[in-house]
């Protein structure tokens, strides 16, 4: 017999082994087995099936071993969604295994050293030479003297339940009885005297829940519609859109959802586009379904990802599933539902490394695997989820109310070219968004401040010759932090001082050119000297997410200033003002969905004001306040938004009426990853038609880490297959390899690029 292996290396297909006799019954698809590659290495691999067609251009080599003896770790369900990722994303299988499995599950050649180990502790029984008998007379047994021996032994037996029940006494741990070590010597001496022994428990390294559960609240009768709808429409299709305003009490709806589908025996899994966000979620959660579920991201140690995936293989897995992203590859042996929470979300789309998946998509892509429903929901989605539940094959339920009736904030757009022009205003804020700022703080509410640049300056500048410092190794200017005093680089993370003189001309006076959140914190407790100012960006991830969303949510800090991540679904109960500091940031991105994402960043910041008790006020600054795009935020007009994107994306031909994949090309040599470029360009345009083709073009940052890059965009008809898209342009790529044009460049895809 064969066996087809995925092994963690970058070539694009499987690998066949010989199956010993000694193996037939574990190497199962699934299984992970280590095999010998190369010279003299070894790797541990997945098998995705077995068969007995002998390969014909190789010897073929043998498995050596099987680490799954209790039946495999990966179940039928990933392998075929793992299969699927490497062909859709263009990446080798290997990838998408490195991305599924912790590392834990997959040593590395020789050594099992980074193996997953299980966390033990040292448990204590009785000896064999502790009499079975009830109840004990200690000093009968150790004598007058031996006070702290009793001391004890009286407490073991006391934790133990010993002297109710000597046959089967409780677990003990030895840290129990030690007292902070000052029992040391009396717990050596029982054991030296055969009272007690020691042995090893593995015990998990999940965090137990300790609250008591509670039912779900009532819903809304409008929640209540809304929740009907979407069981109506699961009986006749299997994705279903929940559009909901933003605090319309959309997580309320998928908590019942859940609790209705695990007490028909099934999972649930629910991902979110954030991991600062999942604590907040999570405790919401953890009061209905306590330790029934567990919370899976790539910031959880390896070890605890390790303990998740054995739990859910195993006979009690999690109930519930809470994750960004990576969850999607978690081994679920009875899916039920999928949540996709704020599905519109960028960042449920992996970039770098591959493989470059889509996390939404690929969960509607494992529900349809095993069987389950998808439930996707936002306040903004997707252009492209609401078009597929505008065509009918997505569901599609609206909530247009916020809960308790509350009203959507009211958005005032500030025009600051004019205010600066009349000298109404030098800093940062208008006097608009200062004057409400200072409102909230009288009334006792709290503010929200929105910036998408972290850091102090957006550049470090010479005034006199206009030089910019820039990354050595990127094609970008670096952004300056005042608080560790350096100017770094966003793309690389490479870190500089910034020269105390102008390199370019001598001049003395750099400064620092436009703001971000750093410098908003450092003027807001400048005008606000009494208020307790708090920053959530990428910055402050040190400190710790948790506690700074905390004390927010608390009311221990009265001013959030934050980047993207105050964006995405947190739920304040006493915000009255959202600022959106500088709107044309947000509205310049050069890209043709800058439209879309403007819209959705936006109406989700603002969305983060007024959600109990109390009326919201967003102010929006911005040069261009004719901007379309802002009138609909301002009027909560999605249906406007999304007519007029449409039509655009229709006459331009970007999707959702088309399907694009980028082909990038990376060097050290500008002329060699060019000429590159070009040739396998020159291939994909026979292919496709030169009109399908875009590029070669430079990116905006066309250089990082010392890599030049050069971008095709390839556009496809929405009804061309996948598959067959994919084997042309690996075709094309072949010809141009071929024709020697791409040796010292590396090729990489990105299918639906964001
Ligand atoms: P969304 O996810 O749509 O933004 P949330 O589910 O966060 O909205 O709801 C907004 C706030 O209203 C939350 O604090 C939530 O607990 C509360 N809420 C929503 N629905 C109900 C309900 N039926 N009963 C009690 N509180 C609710
Ligand atoms: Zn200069
Ligand atoms: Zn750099």
């Amino acid at each position: 017999m064969y066996a087809d292996i995925i092994l963690p290396v970058p070539l694009n297909q499987l690998f066949t082994y010989m199956v010993p006799d000694t193996l037939l019954s574990t190497a199962v698809p699934g299984a992970r087995a280590y095999v010998p590659f190369g010279k003299g290495r070894r790797l541990t691999g997945i098998i995705v099936r077995t068969h007995n067609v002998k390969p014909t251009a190789h010897t073929v080599k043998e498995i050596l071993g099987i680490l799954d003896e209790q039946g495999p770790a990966v179940l039928p369900s990933q392998l075929t969604l793992m299969e699927w990722m490497a062909s859709y994303c263009m990446c080798p299988p290997g990838e998408v295994m490195k991305a599924a499995l912790p590392s834990g599950l997959r040593p590395d050649s020789s050594a099992n050293d980074k193996l997953y180990k299980p966390r033990v502790e040292i448990f204590v029984k009785p000896g064999t030479n502790l009499p079975v008998q009830t109840p004990l007379d200690l000093s009968d047994l150790l004598g007058k003297t031996a006070v702290k021996q009793k001391e004890v032994l009286s407490r073991y037996l006391e934790l133990s339940g010993y002297n109710d029940n000597p046959y089967t006494p409780a677990p003990v741990s030895k840290k129990a009885l030690t007292d902070g070590g000052k029992s040391s010597a009396a717990i050596r001496a029982l054991l030296d005297n055969g009272l007690i022994e020691f042995y090893e428990l593995e015990i998990g390294r999940l965090p137990q829940f300790s609250g008591h559960i509670q039912e779900p609240p009532q819903l809304s009768p409008a929640q209540q519609g809304a929740i009907d709808a979407i069981r109506q429409s699961f009986r006749s299709k299997n994705v279903c859109l929940l559009h909901g305003v933003t605090s319309s009490g959309k997580t309320e709806i998928y908590i019942h959802l859940i609790k209705e589908c695990i007490s028909k025996g099934r999972q649930v899994l629910y991902l979110l586009p954030e991991i600062a966000l999942t604590t907040q979620i999570m405790h919401r959660l953890q009061k209905v379904f306590g330790d029934d579920m567990c919370v899976y991201h790539s910031r959880c140690s390896d070890s605890i990802r390790v303990e998740i995936w054995n739990r859910l293989t195993g006979p009690n897995p999690y109930k519930l599933i809470l994750g960004a992203r990576s969850a999607v590859m978690l081994p679920m042996q009875n899916l039920g539902l999928v949540i996709v929470d704020e599905e519109h979300e960028p960042s449920f789309k992996q970039e770098d490394p591959s493989p470059r998946y889509q996390g939404r998509n690929t969960a509607i892509m494992l529900a349809s695997i095993c069987g389950a429903k998808t439930l996707l929901g936002s306040a903004t989605p997707a252009l492209e989820s609401y078009s597929n539940a505008v065509s009918g094959k997505y569901g599609l339920v609206t909530l247009t109310e916020r809960f308790r009736g509350m009203k959507l904030p009211e958005i005032e757009i500030v025009d600051t070219a004019d205010l600066r022009r009349r000298k109404y205003m030098k800093g940062i804020f208008s006097p608009q968004l200062t004057d409400s700022i200072r409102e909230a703080l009288q009334s006792g509410r709290q503010a929200i401040l929105f910036h998408n640049r972290r850091g102090y300056a957006g550049t470090v500048e010479c005034p006199d010759c206009g030089w910019v410092q820039k990354c050595d190794c990127c094609d970008v200017s670096l952004t300056f932090h005042k608080s560790s005093d350096i100017a770094s680089c966003h793309y690389c993370g490479h870190k500089y001082r910034v020269p105390l003189t102008c390199p370019s001309c001598g001049g003395r006076a750099l400064r620092g050119r436009g703001f971000g959140t750093e410098r908003i914190e450092e003027e807001v407790s400048a005008t606000f000297p009494a208020a307790r100012v708090a920053r959530l960006d990428l910055d402050s991830a040190k400190e710790g997410y948790d506690s700074i969303i905390n004390d927010f949510q608390e009311g221990r800090t009265d001013i959030l200033i934050g980047t993207q991540m105050v964006s995405k679904g947190l739920d304040f109960d006493n915000v009255s003002v959202v600022g959106i500091l500088q709107a044309d940031s947000i509205m310049s991105y050069p890209d043709f969905r800058a439209t879309e994402r403007a819209f959705q960043l936006m109406a989700q910041v603002a969305g983060r004001a007024g959600r109990k008790d109390t009326t919201g006020k967003v102010i929006i600054q911005t040069r261009q306040p004719d901007a379309p795009v802002l009138d609909m935020i301002r009027r909560n007009d999605y249906r406007g938004f999304y007519n007029n994107q449409m039509e655009e994306r229709q006459a331009f031909r970007y999707p959702p009426y088309t399907r694009l994949l980028t082909v990038t090309a990376k060097g050290t040599d500008m002329q060699t990853v060019e000429r590159a470029a070009t040739a396998v360009a020159g291939h994909l345009a026979d292919t496709f038609g030169p009109q399908n083709v875009l590029g070669p073009d430079a990116p905006p940052v066309s250089r990082v880490q010392y890599m030049h890059i050069r971008r095709i965009i390839v556009k496809t008809a929405l009804e061309a297959a996948p598959v067959q898209v994919r084997s042309q342009i690996n075709e094309a790529v072949s010809k141009a390899a071929s024709e020697n044009m791409i040796s010292g460049v590396t090729l990489s895809f990105d299918a639906d690029p964001q």
